[in-house]
């Protein structure tokens, strides 16, 4: 007998429909002789529509009691599906997460979990009933419910599963797995069978959101391999896991982009020592998170160019600090910006022994008529910011230059032009 947590998503559990189809899934692994918990998300679209209500009714509101509106959509889905489990005569019940034990730390909106109990579920299990969790929740440490930050439920799943030492940890979502990109995107992106964590952590990270993040920083710590599964459609999946031979083999593994980024540019910034602290500093200081950094010493004179990309929601934010630090410091600053960029980034562990993956990439861009405009690398990955309208043929011209629409077998031995 296995225990298995079950993870099933928005679109997996959106009308009732689904959660019937949901339980039968449910019975049917308990049919074959497992113990299973049963990580369940919000219905599809409610979580916006709660956030649009909190917005809607004040642009001020506390975290705490954005947290307990926000979490309530996974109550909704957690009784739902217990009750279509026990009307099927499989015994169910639901918990949220403060119930079962989730505990977190006290950053609202974005909780961390710092332990999960085992007891209540395990009391359930050995009654030989179904246990179904509502995700995406915790509880700090003065009783207040607090949520794990969008996709959260995935990390839920994750917690639960590390912690009970499952045997699986199965997402089901509304695809048949991780896939070289986006396939909503890209209908040439192809299913992925194996990926390592490291990979999956920088592809999620930078975009792909078929899994949180965290989640799968989770797994790797807690060596809790994830298998993503379609629930409309039966197949192997995508298993999330260690590194391995086959891996290895592979010089890139797929593509992730993220459409909400904005790039500001500043040139003839006078070259003093801790200038770029100093900017960059302001800019934190307001609780604006940075992504890339670049800076160019100009060869005219003693200035330099800086540049710096922010999430585009920030970006407002993020000018009125510029335009208020750039008047203190009373220079000829020029300012330039573009709020409509997307990152697009390259990922593969395959890139640690293979040089030239960046000059590919940039050559399949730069024929496409394609300006990079900024650009950062670590050990397995490439990102670069491209104009937003370019951003789908860049995509494909990436894929298409590294054959990750073809099969493995099919490909052409790493080339470089
Ligand atoms: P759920 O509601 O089940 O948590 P999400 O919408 O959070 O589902 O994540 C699944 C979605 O992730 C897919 O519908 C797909 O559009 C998107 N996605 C982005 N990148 C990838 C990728 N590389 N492989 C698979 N899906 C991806
Ligand atoms: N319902 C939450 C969200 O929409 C959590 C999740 O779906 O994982 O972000
Ligand atoms: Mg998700």
């Amino acid at each position: 007998m296995a225990l298995i947590v079950q993870k099933y998503g928005g679109s997996s559990v959106g009308n009732l429909d689904r959660i019937h189809h949901v339980a039968e899934k449910v019975i049917k692994a308990k049919q074959e002789g497992h113990h299973v918990v049963v990580v369940v998300s919000a219905m599809y679209g409610e979580t916006d529509r709660l956030i649009r209500l909190a917005s809607a009714l004040t642009q001020h509101y506390e975290p705490r009691e954005y947290d307990v509106l926000i979490a309530s959509g996974e109550q909704v889905s957690m009784a739902l599906l217990s009750m279509a489990l026990n009307a099927k005569n499989c015994p169910a019940r639901s918990f949220t997460g403060p119930q079962v034990g989730i505990y977190t730390d006290n950053i609202h909106t974005k909780a961390r979990i710092l332990k999960v109990k085992t007891e209540v579920i395990q009391r359930e299990l050995e009654k030989d009933r179904i246990v179904v969790v509502a995700g995406f929740q915790g509880v700090n440490e003065h009783g207040d419910i607090t949520t794990l930050g969008r996709g959260g439920s995935d990390t839920t799943a994750v917690a639960i599963a590390a912690a009970l030492k499952a045997d699986e940890c199965q997402i089901y979502t509304d695809v048949d797995g991780v896939y070289t990109t986006d396939p909503h995107f890209l209908p040439a992106a192809r299913l992925i069978p194996r990926i390592s964590f490291e990979e999956m952590l920088e592809l999620a990270s930078l975009g792909a959101k078929v899994l949180q993040m965290r989640s799968v920083e989770l797994a790797s710590k807690h060596n809790m391999p994830i298998r993503v599964l379609s629930t409309f459609s039966d197949g192997p999946g995508t298993l999330v896991t260690f590194e391995d031979k086959t891996m290895q083999k592979r010089l890139v593994s797929g593509i992730a982009f993220s459409r909400e980024e904005a790039i500001i540019s500043l040139s003839g910034v006078p070259r003093k020592l801790g200038m770029e602290g100093h900017i960059l500093g302001r800019v934190s200081e307001a609780n604006i998170e940075i992504d890339m950094i670049a800076q160019n010493a100009s060869t005219r004179d003693d200035t330099s160019d800086f540049t710096f990309t922010v999430n585009r929601r920030e970006y407002q934010r993020a000018m009125s600090v510029i335009e208020e630090l750039v008047t203190e410091l009373d220079t000829m600053i020029n300012i330039k910006t573009n709020s409509k960029v997307a990152k697009l980034s390259l990922v593969g562990i395959g890139m640690r022994s293979h040089a030239g993956v960046a000059t590919t990439m940039f050559k399949a861009l730069g024929r496409e008529g394609i300006n990079i405009q900024m650009i950062t690398t670590s050990e397995i990955k490439i990102s670069v910011v491209v104009d937003e309208e370019h951003l789908e043929k860049g995509v494909q011209a990436i894929h298409q230059a590294f054959e990750l629409d073809k099969a493995e077998s099919d490909k052409n031995p790493p080339f470089f032009e």
